[in-house]
């Protein structure tokens, strides 16, 4: 049993299920025993890879993407440049030394990230301090100050709790974790019924028995986020995995050493996310007044954003070896087998911008 199901089954006892909004929250952000709290999940040793730690290619990317929306906001010249759930840093490294090319933008930024866990605060600290970048952090994008502003989200939103309500007969029950007969962490179905508000058309449609999901949190940061750019002029690229129209399905799921495992047995040692639902996020922003681009799949944005000519540009400088990893990293970040076809890019702006690069509709 991991130190957090033991604080889970405490909770349980004393106050009866809590909903699967409730369970994310603890298993990844509990203060002693949250999943992200106190380790470093990234990379071959640990529990997962992010595409920023497959290659430099991908911040450097999303550099030049950021470069090109303080171009279209007419080069403000002061301006904050935001990250939610930064990881290791490595994102924002490559995103300033790609995008510092451009004249007069690092005079301009003023970086702000949001993280909750001192461990990954500290090691972005460390990271960006090696590549003599200052920042700020805060525990909410709420926190962020006021200002024209430009935000970047990679693997952030799906860390979001979510809720999971189940078809029975004519209504729709929420999923909770409980306690089984021998006093262990099990799913169930608690007494509450979904919220009328959260029944978009789409949830009608779920069969007897299936799972349908809801992310009121993810949905409150989206509309912020919208709220933001829209007010004060700015843009956002929110990237991750998920799909593109709203649908039935379970897509909760742990990860530990580079393997799904049971989402009940590793509470707070494993990772937990969901499914991003790209259509709720696109309203959410839309709802705070932006205009949404998108979704493209991460491979369309890459290649829009000229992931080929990056990989050539950095091959001329390399040996062999490196040469092998480049086309490897590319093909991992871009193509349907690898990242490319699962995550999903969607941008967001005020509406009086023009359309950003690569979200232009094909004029044909
Ligand atoms: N963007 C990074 C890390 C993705 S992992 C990358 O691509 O490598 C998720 C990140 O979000 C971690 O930094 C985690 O600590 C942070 N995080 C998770 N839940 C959060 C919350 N509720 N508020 C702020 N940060 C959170």
């Amino acid at each position: 049993m991991t130190a957090l199901a033991g604080e889970l089954k405490r909770q349980i006892a004393a106050d009866g299920p809590m909903g699967i909004d409730r369970f994310m929250v603890l298993s990844l952000t509990h203060p002693r025993h949250g999943y992200y709290m106190g380790r470093d999940p990234f990379g071959r040793g640990g529990d997962f890879i992010t595409a920023p730690e497959v290659s430099q290619m991908f911040g450097e990317l999303i550099g030049v993407w950021c470069a090109a929306a303080w171009q279209i906001m007419d080069m403000p010249a002061a301006f904050n440049l935001v990250e939610l759930g930064p990881g290791r840093g490595t994102l924002m490294a490559d995103l300033v030394r790609a995008a510092g090319v451009m004249p007069g933008l690092v005079d301009a930024l003023s970086i702000h990230l949001v993280e909750v866990s001192p461990a990954l605060r500290a090691m972005q600290d460390k990271t960006l301090a090696n590549a003599g970048i200052k920042a700020h952090w805060h525990e909410r994008f709420a926190d962020v100050p006021a200002g024209p502003l430009v935000v970047v989200a990679n693997e952030f939103f799906d860390a979001l709790p979510i809720r999971q309500f189940v078809r029975t007969g004519a209504s729709f029950r929420e999923r909770v974790v409980g306690l089984d007969e021998a006093g262990e962490l099990a799913f169930g179905l608690g007494s509450d019924e979904m919220p009328g508000a959260a029944m978009p058309e789409w949830a009608r449609q779920a069969a007897e028995g299936e799972i349908i999901e809801f992310s009121p949190a993810r949905e409150a940061v989206a509309e912020e986020i919208g709220a933001r750019v829209a007010g004060e002029k700015g843009a956002a690229l929110i990237i991750d995995y998920g799909h593109t129209a709203s649908g039935a399905g379970d897509t909760l799921q742990a990860v530990r050493k580079h393997r799904p495992v049971a989402v009940l047995k590793h509470a707070g040692e494993a990772d937990l996310t969901s499914h991003v639902d790209f259509a709720a996020l696109a309203r959410a922003l839309e709802r705070g007044g932006a205009k949404v681009h998108g979704p493209l799949t991460q491979g369309e944005f890459l290649m829009g954003m000229g992931l080929r000519e990056r990989e050539e540009a950095l091959k001329r400088r390399a040996d062999q070896r490196q040469r092998i990893i480049l086309s490897r990293a590319a093909q991992r970040l871009a193509a349907g087998v690898g990242m490319g076809q699962l995550f999903k890019v969607i941008a967001a702006t005020d509406p009086g911008m023009p359309e950003p690069h690569p979200f232009q509709r094909d004029p044909q």
